[in-house]
């Protein structure tokens, strides 16, 4: 018992560790990440924090730069060394040569004056050189000169075999240290290859951080624009000014369906059908789609079932707040968070053939445009409540779409 019990807690634990990680590591897969910013003072923060972010990746990349620059200098010293390394080995054998020469020269002189010395015991020719003395003491020298050159020679020749074992070991010690070259240069070109991704990396984050800075700039520079103060909340400032309406989601389009009850679902054929807001056809998929007010994008909701890409954007129309959902689009062009005004386009008709895979509420191309007081996904959550907030946004007061049947060809007017 005390075990099962430990084991739920275990997988409860990991399940909110889980949860809990998901929220702290964010996903980064979007390129624009949405400002979390409310006023104009947070979103200079931002900027400074995203210029800081893409100065240290250019430094990065400029660090890594440096490096292997020095890593190529390096290599280059290296095999510089190994080639004047060559050098002296070939020199360092030509030396042992020459002291072989040397040596096998001074062994004949030594065994001439060996011979010379051991004529002092016998006949020899070389007794001329002994004898050739002029006095007795001329005669003692040369006969102790003999043997003194002799184990000169003998000591000259130990010396010549030190000089080659010392060229020998001269040879050891430069094929050694050629190997230790090559090693190292080895390790400076794989250090390369890795520093050149570092910078790949780095480029990439520049370039992304730079778009960051560019975006978060506009944003600044369209606040300053609308007269907001530094510490002023963006909803207060953008809402206040004269976004009194709303305007029309298209630049022209006929509705093609009312909004509340109507009699059979045209695309799913389900009896007294609901219908949460107007639709408006005469567009083909792909044409833009507006906000009809100023705005924050509020909730996105992809490839429905029922409604496909879908776009609610959150207003403040004269002090009351209101959602816009723009439905069945077959492009979105917003992130949730982004401000928008009423000349932004949210997504592109949709609900024909560009969507018929997954949207199975449509049955050809239009905007369907929802209304509701309240933001949906804010003030309230539940799709009920939703509905339970929707107005018929056709109605004048709102967009002022023409009634069923009727065109219109301006986003103001008729
Ligand atoms: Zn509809």
């Amino acid at each position: 018992m005390m075990k099962k019990i430990f084991k739920g807690i275990v997988i409860f634990a990991f399940i909110g560790a889980m949860i809990i990680n998901s929220f702290l590591n964010p996903s980064t897969a979007s390129a624009a990440s949405a400002s979390k910013a409310n006023n104009l003072k947070e979103l200079r923060a931002e900027l400074a924090a995203y210029q800081a972010k893409m100065n240290a990746a250019k430094q990065g990349s400029q660090n890594a730069q440096n490096k292997i620059n020095s890593n190529k200098n390096s290599i280059t010293a290296a095999e510089a060394e190994i080639n004047t390394n060559k050098q002296k080995i070939e020199d360092s054998k030509k030396k042992i040569e020459e002291l072989n020469v040397e040596i096998k020269d001074t062994e004949e002189q030594i065994k001439e004056l060996l011979r010379s010395y051991e004529v002092m015991k016998g006949d020899n020719v070389y007794l001329d050189y002994i004898f050739g003395a002029t006095s007795v003491s001329d005669f003692i020298i040369r006969c102790s000169i003999s043997g003194q050159l002799a184990s000169y020679n003998d000591e000259l020749v130990a010396s010549y075999e030190a000089k080659i074992s010392e060229n020998e070991q001269l040879q050891i010690d430069l094929n050694n240290r050629e190997k230790q070259l090559d090693t190292q240069i080895e390790n400076l070109e794989n250090s390369i290859t890795s520093l050149g991704e570092q910078i790949r990396q780095f480029d990439s984050e520049a370039v992304k951080f730079e778009d960051e800075v560019k975006a978060t700039q506009e944003s600044i520079n369209y606040y300053v624009k609308q007269g907001c103060k530094e510490t002023e909340s963006f909803d207060s400032c953008v809402s206040m000014r004269s976004d009194t309406g709303f305007v029309r989601p298209l630049k022209k389009g006929v509705r093609t369906s009312n909004f509340g009850y109507r009699g059979t679902n045209p695309a799913t054929g389900a009896p007294n059908d609901y219908h949460s807001g107007v639709d408006i056809g005469g567009n083909g998929e792909g044409t833009n789609v507006y906000s009809v007010a100023n705005g924050r994008v509020g909730k996105i909701v992809r490839r429905s079932s029922c409604g496909g890409n879908v776009v609610y954007v959150y207003h403040t129309i004269n002090g009351t707040k209101y959602t816009s959902a723009y439905m069945h689009l077959l492009s979105i062009k917003v992130n949730v968070g982004d401000l928008v005004t009423n000349t932004t386009v949210v997504g592109t008709v949709g609900g024909g053939a560009g969507t018929r895979s997954y949207d199975k509420c449509s049955t050809g191309p239009h905007l369907h445009l929802s209304l509701g007081t309240g933001w949906y996904g804010s003030t309230y959550v539940s799709y009920s409540s939703w509905r339970s907030h929707l107005v018929d946004p056709g109605k004048k007061d709102y967009v002022n779409i023409p009634a069923k049947g009727k065109w219109f060809y301006s986003r103001t007017w008729n």
